[in-house]
């Protein structure tokens, strides 16, 4: 990706709008979560921290160097940067993390049980979403932690007690997989609530997969 001013403003805007989204689409409450997206090897800009989403403009977004140096921007940027840059260290792949505290997905979190298949749509983030170990929000043991459940291929994982980590290859895909993540979470509590959720096994994961891969135009 060519790093460019104009390339910089478009995606510090799409950090504003998809953080006004997690409002709307009640992914988080107040000013919890954040979200990132990656401008070259070496940069990415993230959410400011603390400042409520209908506030943020583009000028406010951090751009940030991979150590974690505020290159643009006035503003502090989000405290859980150190996990955002650990995922993007890990996975080269990755283009966009979201941070979200979605409440059905967080539910589970808080219970420690990984989400397993109960719905075709959770292919979307791999055969389940695992739970992290309890780390306290926004140090670097929470990034280490995040890493480790995320593996080479999980595009999602709870944190335990918290909320939910997404990655993938667009900060559009990483939105949609927090997405995702929240619909099959609530579908799984209230399946669990009336009776025994059938889980989808492996196979028909990988499949699905596969098949996820080609949809749309
Ligand atoms: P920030 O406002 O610093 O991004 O923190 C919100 C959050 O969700 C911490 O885990
Ligand atoms: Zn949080």
């Amino acid at each position: 990706m060519t790093d460019t001013p104009i390339q910089h403003h478009e995606t510090r805007s799409d950090i504003c709008e998809y953080g006004r989204g997690l409002l709307e689409d009640d992914l988080t409450t107040g000013t919890g979560g954040n979200l990132s997206a990656r401008l070259d090897e070496n940069h990415i800009a993230i959410s400011p921290s603390g400042i409520p989403y209908e506030e943020i403009e583009p000028e406010d977004v951090p751009v940030v160097d991979m150590d974690g140096t505020v290159v643009s921007g006035d503003i502090d940027p989000s405290t859980e940067l150190p996990m955002h840059l650990a995922v993007y260290r890990e996975r080269p792949e990755v283009g966009g993390v979201v941070h979200t505290h979605s409440p059905y997905a967080t539910t589970f979190a808080s219970l420690g049980e990984p989400i397993p298949a109960s719905h075709y749509l959770l292919s979307f983030t791999g055969s389940e979403v695992p739970v992290t170990e309890y780390r306290t929000h926004a140090t670097a043991e929470l990034g280490e932690a995040a890493v480790d459940a995320l593996g080479e291929s999980y595009n999602a994982t709870l944190l335990r007690n918290h909320g939910v980590l997404t990655a993938d290859d667009t900060l559009d895909d990483a939105y949609t997989v927090a997405q995702m993540v929240e619909y099959c979470a609530r579908i799984h509590y209230q399946a669990r609530a009336i009776g025994e959720p059938e889980i989808l096994p492996d196979d028909e994961i990988d499949r699905l997969s596969d098949k996820l891969d080609s949809y749309g135009q």
